[in-house]
């Protein structure tokens, strides 16, 4: 039984195995009424999802890169507004961007969170733009572009500080849509309002992802919008479904985004389990902490300040040398990721923008020595041990600075 030894980067399978009685009578529902596109059992989701996220409207999306485009232009971004994410999170966020006509730019991002950095995104108002004086409006001097909507990123199941950027946006005119396919159930404690609130209900809306790897995943794909403005959900259930406000009446020209029945059926059957399966990531989380925490210099771990609640979709470390890491991990049969090698302003696919090394320092420095653990519900505290050891063994006995 030498394959037991193995430790999987995320296990996919036993989650199903356990639920699969529930899951193939979904299967069984759809062929039965051949509800396969719509119905009761996306409106049914659409419902229990909105009270998870603490949104009073969800609405079911074909992906979470739909979603976060779905999201911008119904909030209002029009083409040629420019949007500014970070650097440092899957390019889905700015293909989105890009999708609703828009241009990406970047702040980079926190260096112990790593996400938005909400100073940095104060300066880029401060330092690049000028505010025009009747609308209110942002304008980039040198992109010559109006600037209309901030994405922070949830990155790795924690929320970002999002008081702090909703402070700026708030200065600045912003419409806000959080990137929240990496944070199901990720929590933030907003000072300014007193009380924990659940990602994807802090800005005017927010993206989810149900790719089968994320915290809630479908058996395909699928995705959601979370908001609590209305008119942002009726807009949105209208790009989704080619512009359609009733069959065949088309007020504008939309999209083949929907969100199919099966799977959202089996994300009510999973969603039931999502708050079990939070718990023992966090349980694991701990856990590795624990392991590691006589070796504070070698191994950055994830850092969780007091206001966030991190649902740890990942589990990632610093490390000085990673790829050695990574190899030494993968030769003991551990399995790990990089989330991500290179920052998106260097990526080829942005070449045209003319960014360059340096542009955004701390992002580019986490990519050269981030490596994600294996992280799943399902994780054993010996598989943990097994990792740790590998780790420590593999890390060089320089201390990272
Ligand atoms: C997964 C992910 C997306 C895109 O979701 P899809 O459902 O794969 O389209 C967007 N942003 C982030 C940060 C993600 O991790």
């Amino acid at each position: 039984m030498s394959h037991t030894k193995n430790v999987p980067f995320m296990d996919l399978v036993s989650p199903h195995r356990e639920l699969k009685v529930e899951l193939t009578s979904v299967f069984q529902k759809a062929l039965d009424t051949a509800g396969f596109v719509g119905g009761p059992m996306v409106e049914g989701f659409e419902s229990e999802f909105a009270s998870f996220c603490e949104t009073k409207e969800c609405v079911g999306i074909s992906s979470g890169t739909d979603a976060v485009r779905f999201a911008l232009m119904a909030a209002g971004v029009q083409p040629g507004d420019i949007v500014v994410t970070v650097p440092y999170t899957f390019i889905a966020t700015t293909e989105a961007i890009t999708q609703a006509g828009a241009r990406p730019d970047f702040v980079d991002i926190d260096e112990h969170t790593y996400c938005m950095d909400p100073e940095k995104l104060r300066e880029y108002f401060v330092k690049e733009c000028y505010v025009e004086r009747e609308t209110g409006t942002a304008f980039h001097r040198k992109l010559q572009a109006p600037v209309t909507a901030v994405v922070p990123v949830h990155l790795y199941g924690q929320t970002a500080d999002m008081d702090a950027i909703l402070e700026v946006a708030h200065r600045y005119n912003l419409i806000v849509v959080e990137d929240a396919c990496q944070a199901h159930g990720a929590e933030y404690f907003s000072e300014k309002e007193n009380c924990w609130k659940r990602a994807g209900s802090m800005g005017h809306a927010a993206a989810f992802s149900f790719y089968p790897g994320k915290n809630l995943g479908a058996c395909g794909e699928g995705g959601a919008v979370t908001t609590n403005d209305k008119e942002i959900a009726r807009k949105i259930r209208m790009l989704r479904d080619h512009g359609q406000s009733q069959k065949y009446y088309h007020d504008l020209e939309g999209y083949n985004g929907r969100l199919d029945a099966i799977q959202a059926g089996i994300l009510s059957v999973k969603l039931r389990h999502l708050a079990e399966w939070n718990q023992s990531r966090r349980e694991a989380a701990e856990q590795y902490k624990k392991l590691f925490d006589s070796y504070p210099r070698q191994v950055i771990l994830p850092h969780q300040p007091e206001w966030a609640k991190s649902v740890y979709h990942l589990y990632a470390v610093r490390v000085q040398n990673r790829d050695e890491v990574q190899k030494h991990l993968s030769s003991q049969g551990i399995g790990t990721g990089i989330h991500y090698p290179i920052p998106l302003h260097l990526q080829k696919a942005y070449q045209e923008f003319g960014y360059k090394g340096g542009d955004f320092p701390l992002a580019e420095q986490v990519a050269s020595e981030i490596i994600s653990l294996p992280m799943f519900p399902h994780l054993t505290a010996e598989q943990q041990s097994r990792v740790v050891q590998a780790v420590l063994d593999a890390v060089s006995a320089r201390a990272i600075q």
